[in-house]
């Protein structure tokens, strides 16, 4: 069955580059999904882009002496260059930080507001007592009430990751000149989700499909729900669009939720960009589209709860009622995909680096699809997980390289020397059938795991094939069929299927090599399509890359492609290179371990 499906992945924060954990618990595995979804069938829309508001740019803007917007612009293109060298295959990937972005938004506020479900509340904000100007909540720093640690900001502690009110802080100061502030009466927009509870509660008890326990911690959090301020004394950010607001330079909407709208205004500017302004609502409106979020598990409660709670209120759903706002009745998500951390603590680095790797320092090293293998077969799916390189290194070199490298070289190379094409089978014996009705299978076995996010023991199912064709030739002994060149023929045309069909069943996880192994198998044509980075302007704006691609044009189908007798065969390449052992002890020049 076609339908159309939503692949709506996490937006990493622009404050640095992303390292190989943030790739991990939704960068790779959203690919990979959508990927088998495009490839099965379905009309796919995934969407994304980087977090550019809030405390942590301007901080880390501080730091380097930069804009906020310079600073946002520069990791912009750091992750839209790392995203794309690791084929994530974004319908569009986009930023916060757009004037679309800016225009949806204020929309679905508007909606809320006009509906009762953003309501004013005087609140106590910090102000200078010597220059008596608003004093942002990054300048204020003091003890956290909660955790206790002595440098937590006006917004947020950083040890305990609770979002905080500067008036909460113990002993708080100013950071520009150590004065204490002062506070005064000041007004925000709340979120109004106690008037949202009810209905949230009904369409949480309707997702019988969740995993249980994402379910309950949900339903958990419906007991305890406040009002949340959507407003901050904040300079960066996007601005309040009301009277009396819009041009206040110290009040902007709270970063977190300008960022959970970024699905939405990344499909409305990827409509526009598309040529049909209104093709987004095909996988917001439509009641036969079905929405797909891939998160960590940090961030399950902005899915679950408060992205739902806004829809819900944008829609004229809740306590207060209302009318359907701007945007039209918008569909509430169907999947939440959450995954565990990947830590790296059991490779000690040097601190002048930071504790982590780097994708782009990775994927200089080892290419794309090591890293995305690793991901999918060993990666933080269902438990927190530790990155080691000893296991990277075994994992490449016994089960890429050995298994699946090596079957696709011998095969072909086999095929290439003995008849310079694809041979032309004689009659199938037993043994033939078996292996063909396995690789067969797999394709209704690895889809239906792929289907329901089970990565691991998709791959694993994928990887068994690639066993049993090398279980195959050993057994057949092809290379002492010299004098049966028919069944030399058969055997080596069998192998040859199954190479292209474990390929097939491979390529929403390696799509590099998959159009490395269609090639070698005399394909032409673009086998698994790539993202690519184009440059994009929007009116009255300024320019900036984006993540977009064309797949529908791809060959790849979810289904065994019956390989054509006769297609000439060229010398294959190596597909994985062996990586050297000692890079389990040392780790690589960039990030080595520390004895
Ligand atoms: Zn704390």
């Amino acid at each position: 069955m076609t339908s159309r499906v939503l692949a709506a992945v996490a937006w990493p924060y622009a404050n640095g580059p992303r390292h190989i954990g943030h790739v991990s618990g939704f960068g790779v595995p959203s690919d990979i999904f959508a990927r088998y979804m495009r490839m099965s069938g379905h009309e796919v829309l995934m969407v994304s882009g980087t977090d550019e508001h809030g405390t942590p740019i301007l901080v880390q803007a501080e730091r380097e002496g930069l804009s906020p917007r310079e600073t946002a612009d520069k990791y912009n293109r750091v992750i839209v260059n790392d995203l794309r060298d690791l084929g994530l295959s974004y319908d569009l990937f986009t930023r916060t930080t757009t004037l679309n972005h800016y225009a949806v938004v204020q929309d679905l506020f508007l909606g809320l507001h006009r509906n009762g479900y953003v309501v004013p509340r005087i609140t106590m904000g910090a102000v200078s007592p010597s220059t008596g100007r608003t004093l942002p909540d990054r300048y204020i720093e003091g003890t956290c009430p909660i955790c206790g640690y002595p440098s937590a900001r006006g917004d947020q502690c950083d040890n305990c990751g609770n979002q905080l009110d500067p008036i909460d802080l113990i002993n708080p100061v100013s950071r520009i000149n150590g004065e204490t502030p002062k506070f005064v009466e000041t007004e925000h927009y709340l979120l109004d989700l106690p008037a949202l509870a009810g209905s949230l509660g009904k369409w949480l008890s309707s997702r019988t499909d969740w995993r249980p326990n994402v379910l309950k911690f949900s339903q958990n959090l419906l007991e305890d729900l406040r009002p949340r301020a959507i407003t901050r004394d904040l300079d960066w950010g996007v601005p309040v669009p009301l009277d009396g607001w819009r041009d206040q330079p110290m009040k902007r909407l709270y970063v977190w939720f300008d960022a959970v709208i970024g699905y939405l205004s990344a499909s409305v500017e990827w409509a526009k960009r598309s040529g049909d302004p209104d093709a987004w609502k095909q996988w917001w409106i439509d009641p036969d589209a079905r929405g797909y979020y891939f998160m960590g598990k940090d961030n399950i409660v902005f899915h679950t709860v408060i992205w739902p709670g806004i829809l819900l209120g944008h829609n004229g759903e809740g306590d207060h009622g209302g009318t359907v706002g701007p945007l039209g009745e918008l569909r509430l998500p169907d999947e939440i995909v959450s995954s565990e951390y990947l830590t790296m603590s059991g490779s000690k680095f040097s601190t002048s680096r930071g504790k982590v790797i780097y994708v782009g320092d990775f994927l200089r090293e080892f290419g794309p699809d090591a890293l995305r293998y690793f991901i999918a077969v060993a990666g933080p799916e269902s438990t927190d997980t530790d990155f080691t390189w000893d296991e990277f290194v075994r994992r490449t070199n016994f089960e890429l390289a050995n298994e699946w490298g090596n079957l696709v070289n011998r095969s072909i190379s086999m095929a290439h020397r003995t008849n310079g094409s694809i041979p032309t089978p004689g009659a199938l014996l037993d043994v033939d059938h078996e292996l063909l009705r396995t690789s067969q299978n797999a394709f209704d076995t690895v889809g239906a795991l792929l289907g329901r996010n089970r990565f691991k023991l998709a791959i694993t199912e994928a990887m068994r094939v690639v066993g049993a064709a090398n279980k195959y030739i050993s057994d057949t002994e092809p290379w002492k069929l010299k004098d049966n060149p028919e069944r030399r023929d058969t055997v080596l045309h069998t192998a040859l299927q199954v190479v292209s069909d474990a390929n097939t069943l491979l390529t929403p996880f390696l799509p590099h090599a998959a159009q490395q192994v269609h090639e070698a198998l005399g394909g032409s044509g673009v086998w698994a399509a790539q993202p690519e980075i184009r440059e994009v302007t929007e009116e009255g704006g300024p320019d900036y890359p984006v993540i977009m691609g064309d797949y529908a044009g791809e060959l790849a189908r979810w289904e065994s492609h019956p390989i054509g007798s006769g297609t000439p065969l060229q010398q294959p390449t190596p597909l994985f290179a062996k990586l050297d052992e000692t890079l389990g002890e040392t780790g690589p020049a960039w990030a080595p371990i520390e004895r």
